[in-house]
């Protein structure tokens, strides 16, 4: 039985990519060592020991916080039924959730009927049932010092890349090199922290390269 580091479960509507606006149930899972600087999930960077505490105590929560606990795929359904979430969409993020084999969580849920979607940044091998919707949002030249793997984004289904400027594309097209001879994914570019310029760059590149937009929508209407 694989047990899986939580750092928070909430339920609200996908506003990332291709499931953009679709009830889902978020599971963040806490570890990344990626380290990207602009990183709006910092706390969820360490597992620390001593931050170990009850399934309870995390859900109590409120805002950012580095605490985390500790489940089975069978208590984490018995979590959504406890805190009543109905959403049939089950979004694996983090943290970087491919730092845990997630063959097992993922299996567990498709096999209960809920389509499931793993966020990863691409840097590690990524372990999940074949069903499983992969975003990969590859982290390009991170302060961590991994590096996109070519497996995981053979394996990805949609590809999300965060931009701000010039540069960020230049990176993409770096790690799309990796997919030469593959099959292409649908691409989308999403404007960093909702910047004017980044907006318009997206927009830009998007209508040259046939991409796809990305507008962090649940930031919009402000909701998690
Ligand atoms: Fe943050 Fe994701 Fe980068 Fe990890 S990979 S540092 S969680 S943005």
């Amino acid at each position: 039985m694989n047990l899986y580091k939580i750092n928070e479960v909430f339920e609200s509507l996908q506003g990332e990519g291709s499931y953009t606006g679709l009830p889902s149930i978020f599971v963040r899972l806490q570890g990344c060592p990626v380290g990207c600087p602009w990183c709006d999930t910092k706390h969820t960077w360490e597992v620390n020991p001593d931050l170990h505490v009850n399934r309870d105590t995390v859900m109590a929560e409120s805002g950012e916080s580095d605490k985390w606990f500790e489940t089975s795929s069978e208590q984490l359904l018995t979590l959504f039924s406890k805190y009543g979430y109905v959403a049939k969409h089950v979004v694996i993020t983090g943290g970087e959730p491919c730092i845990y084999n997630l063959t097992e969580l993922t299996s567990y849920l498709i096999g209960l009927g809920y389509s499931v979607q793993i966020e990863t940044s691409g840097t590690y091998e990524i372990y999940c049932h074949e069903d499983t919707w992969v975003t990969v949002s590859p982290k390009v030249n991170m302060p961590g010092g991994k590096h996109v793997l070519k497996s995981a984004m053979l394996r990805a289904n949609e590809i999300k890349h965060p931009i701000a400027m010039q540069k960020h594309i230049d990176e993409l097209d770096q790690v799309l090199t990796l997919l030469e001879g593959g099959s292409m994914p649908q691409i989308y570019l999403q404007p960093i922290s909702q910047q004017k310029r980044a907006t318009e760059l997206a927009i830009e590149t998007c209508i040259a390269r046939n991409w796809r937009l990305s507008l962090q929508t649940h930031k919009f209407i402000g909701i998690e």
